[in-house]
């Protein structure tokens, strides 16, 4: 039988095994002898031996029910002898009665080492195996199983599935019969796999998590997420740079480091071999094309390291690093590799993500700043710099609004260089600009922020004061008059004339303010100019 099982069965379906090799062994002497079947066989036949297991004849019947059932009778010790699956009788103080060969095997024992279950398992499954056992023993149930790992003599770790069952007929069995199946492969590549899933999970849960999140945040995230993975408590990104005196150094932007002797900003050269620098891989840096080979990896005196290389735009843009003065594990698996790598392809996408939309922030900021140059430039005048007509006749609207709305005074005072013809016939137009240029400057020099100064025409200009009532717009207007005459202008004097007006209930919109100033305006330059003349003053106000 044993034979049969053990050339037939893969190493996959022990632990199902097992648990048929128990009921066998426990089992009163089994009827055995059966013809070899014809087709492999199946794991619903030894779930089935496993299950019922008192007639294995009955269960081989099932599972190949066209071949003949020869019933016989084989001696209990030689099926717990031949059982390929490691078994042992143990007694309610632990100790191993009897073990078979399988279980030597298995863990690499013989029959001259102790005689005691307990010292073979892991502290971490002691307890549990344990309790288990004791649940047999008191008749609580009849079988415990378990995965537990269970030391060999030289040290290492055989992790194996424990299935223990009670022997003989009393509730509270003397004996129990513990049965092992090696499941180390399988439980690597189990823990592999969901090791896999739950970090791909966990990275796609930072990468899709908040998609409104800045770069600061997931990699905040990620390097968490890195950390608890590996098992490693420091998590670094950093990028390639150069010393102040030029030489080739790594910069630490995103730091996780529980300690902090790993901070954001630290640089350190190439060769720079502190337990920071190792710890952020500067003596395992390799390019991005060996990576795949060999990951960096370092496990030795008080440091354990996993980094991978970022890569951002094609080029080598730094390091993720995760790491441990400890020196702690052993070595890393396949898929803890994978993840790194994972994780290094996303920052490497991510960094170049930032940097694109930085470029178009950049760009965009560009010509919002050229769009603002052009607005302002429309509303310009280009000879004296003072707003021009356009933007005149915009805020004379907007103050106009404010002032009808709100009930608040509102005047306006226009000017006009006096003679100004002459003055260009005589001196010149280009004199005759400069003189435009120094009235303007004079206006605004004297002004304040909340005056809107304008050149409203040729040698004329306008002043819109907000909240400002007749007599201060007559003061202002006469201490701007008594400026522009007082320059010391450099061909002949210069004066303007002034007129002002302020807005009355009688005025429907902002022309009627403006031809009143201009009224005003046209009384000051009868009057024999440099003067200022407030529209009430003149009879004809036109409503
Ligand atoms: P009044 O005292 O009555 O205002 O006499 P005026 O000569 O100033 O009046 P008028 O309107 O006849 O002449 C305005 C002159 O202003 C005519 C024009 O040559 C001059 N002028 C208008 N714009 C400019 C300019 O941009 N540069 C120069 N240099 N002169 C200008
Ligand atoms: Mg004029
Ligand atoms: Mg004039």
């Amino acid at each position: 039988m044993s034979l049969f099982y053990r050339t037939r069965l893969s190493r996959a379906l022990v632990p199902l095994f097992l648990g048929s090799a128990l009921s066998l062994a426990s089992a009163r002497p089994a009827p055995t002898k059966t013809p070899a079947p014809s087709a492999p066989i199946s794991p619903l036949f030894l779930l089935g031996a496993g299950v019922g297991g008192f007639v294995l004849g009955a269960a081989l019947g099932a599972a190949f029910k066209k071949a003949p059932i020869v019933q016989a009778e084989a001696p209990p010790d030689l099926v717990f002898d031949l059982a390929p699956s490691a078994l042992a009788i143990v007694d309610s103080k632990e100790r191993l009665l009897s073990v078979n060969p399988a279980w030597h095997t298995l863990l690499g024992t013989q029959d001259s080492d102790s005689q005691a279950f307990a010292p073979l398992l892991h502290p971490d499954d002691l307890a549990p195996v344990r309790i288990g056992l004791l649940s047999i023993f008191d008749g609580e149930t009849p079988v415990y199983e378990r995965e537990a790992r269970l030391f060999r003599p030289d040290g290492s770790l055989v992790t194996a599935r424990i299935s223990a069952r009670k022997q003989g007929e009393k509730s509270k069995p003397d004996t129990i019969l513990v049965g092992l199946s090696d499941v180390s492969e399988l439980a690597i590549a189990t823990r592999e796999l969901e090791g896999a899933r739950a970090a791909i999970r966990s990275l796609y849960d930072v990468m899709a998590g908040d998609k409104s999140a800045n770069l600061d945040a997931k990699m905040k995230s990620l390097l968490s997420m890195g950390c608890g993975r590996l098992e490693l408590p420091i998590g670094a990104l950093s990028r390639r740079t150069k010393t102040e005196d030029g030489r080739d150094a790594l910069e630490t932007l995103f730091v996780q480091s529980p300690d902090r002797r790993v901070r954001p900003a630290l640089i350190l050269p190439y060769d720079d071999n502190s337990s920071e620098g190792r710890l952020l891989g500067l003596d395992l840096m390799h390019t991005i094309a060996d990576w795949r080979e060999s990951p960096c990896v370092a496990s030795g005196e008080g440091l354990t390291y996993l980094g991978a290389p970022v890569e951002v735009n094609g080029k080598w843009f730094g390091m993720l690093s995760f790491a441990s003065h400890e020196t702690g594990r052993s070595g890393f698996e396949a898929n803890e590799v994978e993840l790194l790598g994972l994780m290094s392809q996303w920052i490497g996408s991510e960094i170049e993500r930032e940097e694109a939309r930085k470029e178009l922030e950049r760009q965009q900021n560009e010509v919002l700043a050229a769009n603002l140059k052009l607005e302002e430039l429309a509303t310009i005048d280009p000879l004296t710099e003072a707003k021009n007509r356009r933007a005149f006749n915009e805020k004379m609207e907007e103050e106009w609004s404010r002032a009808t709305r709100y009930g608040t005074p509102l005047s306006l005072v226009l000017l006009d260089v006096d003679k100004f013809k002459s003055y260009n016939d005589t001196h010149g137009h280009q004199a005759g600009d400069t003189v435009l240029k120094q009235v303007a400057l004079t206006m605004m020099a004297a002004i304040r922020t909340t005056d809107f100064f304008a050149r409203y025409g040729g040698e004329e200009f306008a002043l819109i004061l907000p909240n400002t009532d007749t007599q201060g717009a007559l003061v202002l207007a006469e201490r701007l008059r008594a400026r522009i005459e007082g320059v010391a202008w450099s061909e002949r004097p210069v004066t303007a004339s002034f007129g002002v007006a302020t807005l009355h209930e009688d005025m429907k919109q902002p022309e009627n303010l403006t031809r009143s100033a201009d009224e005003a305006l046209y009384a000051s330059k009868n009057r024999g100019r440099n003067r200022v003349t407030h529209a009430v003053e003149i009879e004809s106000i036109e409503v």
